[in-house]
């Protein structure tokens, strides 16, 4: 699963540590001792489910038979259900009784007599909820391509909502069959996990069934309906692939389709195990949620991230590329082979995230993948060193917590990265045959980690739990500090002491130790790996003194490195000289290193200085990003001015080679590259940025053909920024009159961040309106904490006062996150107290751990901005100096 609402909105977070130095390794999978709250004396082995949704009224009917097999005598069988009401139950078509509690979310079935050990029908008639938001069986209102509002319904199950549709064991270990069957409008088309079966028309009405599913997890399962169309295709192995969309959109699935296939073709390869199921869905719903779930033969998308329509941009196309391969993937990771329980959700979340990189990267060699994924991996980073942060293996007890797991920083980014890591360490071609291993050995089961450890360490001859457990098992990273000594003929040797990195500044108070592949390259040298185990470790040869020194080479690692001054100053003065991947780990570390308090800012700025001719997208993207955290954070404060107009100058020479104009023969990044550039100077205050940004503004108001959909984002961003009243109406009007969503959200987001505050007032009033078609509803809050930039009080207010329709999209799961990232975004708007108190009363009941979170960060927030804010000013009077 994927969510897109909840990364962009979430600023840096983690969860508490408690006293974890080191996590037991766990056993390999086995059904009766796996975790779980349901009873494993009655096991689900097949479902045969008929439902009728009744979206006008929010309810659903339902009939289910199961088939279960009894393992010893009992006469209570207990399963998931909730907000489920009963008028008929039966075992073997004796009568039985069903008391189901909402508040456990099980339900208990008493049998008319004691079910002896052996394989029994049980049968349960039913009525249920709709719901409105993508949780359980939901309804989806969104206006169509022919400009009328229509409704369409689809489910969204993970964690553990499939229990709102239909009774059943919801836990990942209960594997079954499930054979569905759905009663529905005659005029809609109907989409599941396998191909249709039988279609039976009575009147306005058609009852679809489909074939029975794979044996798979009951959050897998998924129903799609309404006015849908689909394009299809199929690849080389045979599987059929198919996008659905509402009628009219179908065709921007091309790009899509061509993608799936390719993916497939992919993975079918990789994992040496075909894909099971014969077609493969994706299906484009308009709201309902912003990401994307990988139900099994059945992926639902958020339809901005499937779609691509002709006002499609670089960056829409990456995403949905990199989404769907992050989905696919799970076709394995997650659905052929499903962790034991959601303690390791990581098996599915941070394998399909580096799958996808991984993927992403190969397929698309000029996007430079692995190195834009370095964003994410300083996502991680910057909520790892937390001392709150937790381990990527966390355990799970109850609902909330299963919800709570899906961390992006985490579980996603800093998985993906350990994993890369692994592989890299391993040697791409021993990881695969170990993933293959691992993949014959848990096929339509489930697993640990430590099932994945037995089969890499069979494949690699090495003990990977040894080296793995500390990395899933315990929060945080090493900073690795090295100490070079040269010898009279000028070799080097160096030292390496691992300490956990905490950006507070403070020292590990539990001493933790990892197990680091440390990849160590001298000069344009190979990098070659020492594993390093203890806090300190001697006697490395490392080439030559006079050569730069790269000791986390290809920026592989997680971990920091800090190098003494000495190696530093080489590594500095050669910097031009280093590969881009060295150049980016170089600013990374330096940059934290500078937030922490372990070094001067001014090391910093030396690295971004050295920069030169190069135009690395995401070197320059760490160099502007980093410089716009100063600008923001000395507003207000004396060094603002002489700042800002350093980091102009720092910035401007890179804007004067690349210009305005996108020129034939750039690469993907360098587009990207320019609109960061263009777009970071227009936040500065750079005269002649704005003035130009003003001109091509006024010249696409004549004619809209003047600008590509990716210089409108730049142009717009700038505009809207510095937008009179005037230019602020005329993007609206844009806005309103827009064909597409794509287009609309481009000018509605262009109306939200404005500098003049009756401006981000209004933005704000309108990103709550009805004028907000109701599939994009998923964006509003993100419109509306744009203005958090210029206006951090107003939006603050405007968020206190009305957030009930600027979350009303969220479901639950997204509103436990916002306990983690509204207290550090709102850390200098408000009094601390009260955003305490603001956030608790939004999120759900038992949330206070991630509310304590959220404040530990609000309170780190402040410190580090006025860290930053001496160690600035301190460089710039350096720098006059
Ligand atoms: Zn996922």
């Amino acid at each position: 699963m994927q969510f897109f609402a909840r990364a962009a909105l979430v600023a840096a977070f983690a969860l508490p540590l408690t006293g974890i130095a080191s996590a037991a390794p766990e056993p390999p999978f086995n059904f009766d001792t796996t975790y779980g709250n349901l009873p494993k004396d009655v096991v689900p082995r097949a479902y045969t489910i008929s439902v009728t949704p009744d979206p006008d009224h929010l309810a659903l009917k339902g009939s289910e038979t199961v088939r279960i097999e009894v393992r010893k005598p009992t006469k209570t069988v207990v399963f998931n259900a909730l907000n489920l009401t009963f008028s008929r139950a039966s075992v073997d078509g004796v009568p039985a009784t069903v008391v189901p509690d909402d508040k456990t979310q099980r339900a208990t079935l008493t049998a008319g007599k004691i079910l002896q050990p052996g394989m029994h029908s049980l049968a349960l008639t039913y009525a249920g909820k709709m719901e409105t938001s993508g949780q359980g069986l939901f309804r989806q209102p969104y206006l169509g391509a022919d400009g009328k509002q229509h409704v369409m319904i689809s489910t969204q199950f993970e964690s553990t909502d499939a229990r709102r549709m239909f009774p059943c064991w919801d836990e990942p270990a209960f594997r079954a069959v499930y054979t569905l069957s759905a009663t529905l409008p005659a005029a809609w088309s109907a989409v599941s996990n396998m191909p249709v079966a039988s279609r039976v028309v009575h009147g306005a009405t058609a009852t679809t069934t489909f074939q029975p599913s794979e044996k798979m997890a009951s959050y897998l399962v998924v129903l799609s309906a309404g006015d849908l169309k689909s394009i299809s295709d199929v690849d080389a192995n045979g599987t059929r692939h198919e996008v659905w969309a509402t009628n009219g959109y179908e065709e921007e699935g091309r790009y899509a389709l061509a993608n799936s296939k390719q993916i497939l073709e992919a993975y079918d390869a990789y994992f040496g195990i075909k894909f099971p199921p014969p077609k493969l869905s994706s299906i484009a719903v308009p709201g309902g949620f912003s990401g994307a779930m990988e139900n099994w033969g059945g992926i639902t998308y958020n339809d901005q991230i499937l779609l691509l329509g002709k006002s499609g941009t670089l960056g829409q196309k990456e995403e949905i590329y990199s989404v769907q391969a992050h989905e696919m993937a799970h076709q394995w990771f997650g659905d052929l082979v499903t962790m034991s329980w959601w303690d390791d959700l990581w098996l599915n979340e941070s394998f399909a995230s580096w799958m996808s990189a991984r993927q992403t990267n190969l397929a698309n060699p000029t996007w430079l993948w692995w190195q834009d994924q370095d964003g994410d991996k300083e996502g991680a980073m910057s909520a790892d060193a937390e001392i709150t942060s937790h381990p990527i293996q966390t355990h799970v007890t109850d609902e909330l917590q299963a919800e709570a797991a899906f961390d992006p920083a985490i579980t996603y980014s800093k998985g993906q990265a350990f994993l890369r890591m692994t592989e890299a360490y391993l040697g791409p071609d021993t990881f695969r045959s170990g993933i293959r291993l691992y993949m014959q050995n848990r096929k339509f089961s489930n697993a640990t980690a430590t099932d994945l450890w037995i089969a890499l360490s069979k494949a690699s001859g090495k003990d990977v739990a040894a080296y793995a457990n500390g990395w899933i098992g315990q929060a945080g990273f090493p900073l690795v500090s090295v100490t070079a000594t040269c010898d009279a003929t000028g070799n080097r040797t160096i030292a390496l002491h691992q300490e956990r990195f905490l950006i507070s500044g403070i020292s590990d108070p539990a001493k933790t130790v990892w197990n680091i592949p440390v990849g160590i390259a001298s000069g344009s040298g190979a990098s070659t790996y020492t594993m390093v185990s203890a806090p300190d470790q001697t006697g490395i040869p490392a080439g030559s003194c006079n050569e730069p020194l790269r000791a986390n080479a290809g920026d592989i690692g997680f971990y920091r490195v800090a190098y003494d001054a000495q190696t530093l100053a080489t590594n500095t003065k050669a910097f031009g000289t280093l590969p881009d991947d060295d150049k980016i780990a170089m600013l990374d570390d330096q940059w934290a290193l500078t937030l922490a308090g372990k070094t001067d800012l001014k090391t910093y700025l030396a690295l971004a200085n050295a920069m030169g001719s190069d135009h690395d997208t995401r070197a320059w993207t760490q160099i502007v990003g980093s410089l716009g955290t100063i600008e923001r954070d000395e507003r207000n404060k004396p060094g603002h001015a002489a700042f800002t107009a350093y980091a102009r100058t720092l910035v401007h020479p890179l804007f004067d080679s690349l210009g305005w104009d996108a020129k034939p023969d750039d690469a993907p990044p360098v587009r990207t590259l320019r609109n960061r550039v263009i777009g970071a100077l227009g936040q500065w205050g750079d005269p002649g940025i704005i003035a130009e940004a003003k001109k091509r503004f006024a010249a696409f108001v004549a004619d809209r053909s003047t600008l590509t959909p990716d210089e409108q984002n730049v142009v717009l961003g700038i505009v809207g920024t510095y937008a009179d009243q005037a230019t602020f109406d005329q993007i609206h009007a844009f806005a309103k009159a827009a064909k597409n969503q794509t287009e609309a959200e481009r000018y509605y987001f262009a109306l939200e961040g404005a500098k003049d505050p009756t401006l981000a007032e209004q933005g704000m009033e309108i990103a709550i309106s009805s004028e907000i078609p109701p599939q994009a509803a998923n964006s509003v809050p993100g419109m509306v904490f744009s203005n958090v930039d210029w206006n951090p009080s107003l939006a603050y207010a405007f968020g206190k006062a009305h957030g009930k329709q600027v979350f009303k999209a969220f479901t639950g799961m997204d509103m436990v996150f916002l306990a983690l990232f509204v207290p550090p975004a709102f850390a200098d708007a408000a009094p601390l107290d009260d955003v305490q108190a603001w956030v608790t009363s939004l999120v759900p009941p038992g949330s206070d751990a991630y509310i304590q979170r959220g404040m530990s960060s609000a309170k780190l927030r402040l410190q580090l901005k006025s860290r930053i804010v001496e160690q600035a000013d301190s460089a710039m009077s350096f720098s006059r100096s």
